[in-house]
C-alpha cells in the first residue's frame, strides 16, 4: 500500500478532520462498557499463524513460498469455514512481469443473504526500496507485519468463529498481488497496488456479489500501533469507522483505535469501494511522526517476525470478534 496524494484527498481529509475533531477529547483508555460481549481470542495463536507464513519466506508471486503459502492457507480455512475458494488469476504488474496469482476466500454460512468481509493482503513485498541500507533494496521482505499480521489474526478469528456459529455469513478474503507497486524510485501513473482485489471487485461487481461491509486489516502487528481513521475508510464508510472504532474504545483499546483522521492509503479497500460498491474500511497502522506515514519497519528487511507483538493481535483480533458478536 501506499499514501495517496492528489488535492482532491487533502480537501477530503480536510473535510474529516472537520468531522471527527469533536471526538480527540475523548478519553483514549476508556473501561469497557457494561453489556460489550468481549470474546476470546488467542494471541499465541495468532503469532504462530504469522509466525507460519514467514517461515516460508518472502511470499511474492511466482515463487516456490508463495505456492506453499498458498497451499497453508486453503488448507486451514479449510479446518475452519464451510466452503474455501481459490480465485486463481494472472495480472501484469507495473514492470511486465506476469504474477500468477491467487485469492484466497474462506466462507462461514455461504448460503446467508446477510454478510460481511474480512480480508486481508497475504503476498509480500518484492523488495524492500525503502531499507535504511541500499544494498537491501532489491531484497524481497519478510512482511510479518505487511501481509502476515493480518492474515494472522484472520486465521485465528476464522478458528474462534468456526467454535461459535456466527449468526450472519462471513466471507475472509486473503488477497494476492497487493504489494507489488511501484518502487519508489519509479514514477509510472496507474493503478499498481492491491491488484488481487482490484481483480476481485470487478468479479464481485460481475456477479452480482454483495455483502453489507467489509473491514481490511493492513499492518496490524506491531507494538504500540496507531490505528486512525484512514481518510478513505471515512470517506466511504464512516458508519462502519464508527462502529469499530466505538467497539475497540468500549474494550480499552483506545490507546490503538485513535479517534483521529488521517492521510488516504492506496489499499484493497480502496477498489472494494470503487469496483465492487461494498463499503470497506482500512484499519492500518499509520504513523504520524514518520517521514513515510508508516511504522518504522514498513518496505524494510525489518519487518520480519521479531517485530511482531502479541499485544497488538490480540487487540485487533478482540475487536473484530466483539464487532461481529454486537451486530
Ligand atoms: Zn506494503
Amino acid at each position: 500500500m501506499k499514501k495517496f496524494f492528489p488535492a482532491a484527498a487533502i480537501i477530503c481529509v480536510l473535510i474529516i478532520i472537520g468531522i471527527t475533531s469533536c471526538e480527540r477529547k475523548k478519553d483514549k483508555r476508556e473501561k469497557p462498557a457494561a453489556g460489550i460481549e468481549c470474546p476470546e481470542f488467542s494471541a499465541d495463536s495468532a503469532f504462530q499463524y504469522v509466525k507460519r507464513q514467514t517461515d516460508f519466506g518472502p511470499r511474492v508471486p511466482n515463487t516456490e513460498a508463495h505456492a506453499n503459502c498458498a497451499a497453508f492457507l486453503v488448507a486451514e480455512l479449510g479446518r475452519f469455514c464451510d466452503t474455501v475458494e481459490i480465485e486463481r488469476f494472472d495480472v501484469k504488474a507495473y514492470d511486465g512481469t506476469v504474477l500468477h496469482s491467487q485469492n484466497i476466500i474462506g466462507r462461514f454460512a455461504p448460503e446467508n443473504e446477510r454478510r460481511i468481509i474480512l480480508a486481508s493482503h497475504w503476498d509480500s513485498r518484492p523488495f524492500a526500496d525503502h531499507d535504511q541500507n541500499e544494498a537491501n533494496r532489491e531484497k524481497p521482505i519478510d512482511g510479518a507485519n505487511d501481509g502476515a499480521s493480518g492474515v494472522g489474526v484472520l486465521l485465528e478469528v476464522a478458528r474462534q468463529l468456526a467454535a461459535r456459529n456466527p449468526k450472519i455469513g462471513i466471507d475472509i478474503i486473503f488477497f494476492d498481488a497487493e504489494d507489488y507497486g511501484t518502487p519508489s524510485s519509479v514514477d509510472l501513473p496507474g493503478d499498481w497496488w492491491g491488484l488481487g482485489s482490484q481483480h476481485w471487485a470487478r468479479q464481485a461487481a460481475a456477479t452480482g456479489y454483495n455483502a453489507e461491509f467489509g473491514i481490511l486489516l493492513d499492518m496490524v502487528g506491531a507494538s504500540d500501533a496507531t490505528f486512525y481513521h484512514e481518510s478513505f475508510s471515512a470517506y466511504y464508510a464512516n458508519d462502519i469507522v464508527s462502529k469499530v472504532w466505538g467497539t475497540a474504545n468500549k474494550l480499552g483499546y483506545g490507546q490503538y483505535f485513535i479517534n483521529e483522521s488521517a492521510h488516504p492509503i492506496t489499499d484493497d479497500h480502496l477498489y472494494v469501494n470503487k469496483y465492487a460498491n461494498i463499503k470497506m474500511i482500512d484499519i492500518i497502522h499509520q504513523d504520524k511522526k514518520s517521514g513515510t506515514g508508516f511504522p518504522r519497519v514498513w518496505h524494510t528487511l525489518d519487518d520480519n517476525i521479531s517485530n511482531i507483538d502479541k499485544n497488538t493481535l490480540s487487540v485487533v483480533g478482540t475487536t473484530l470478534l466483539a464487532v461481529i458478536e454486537n451486530l
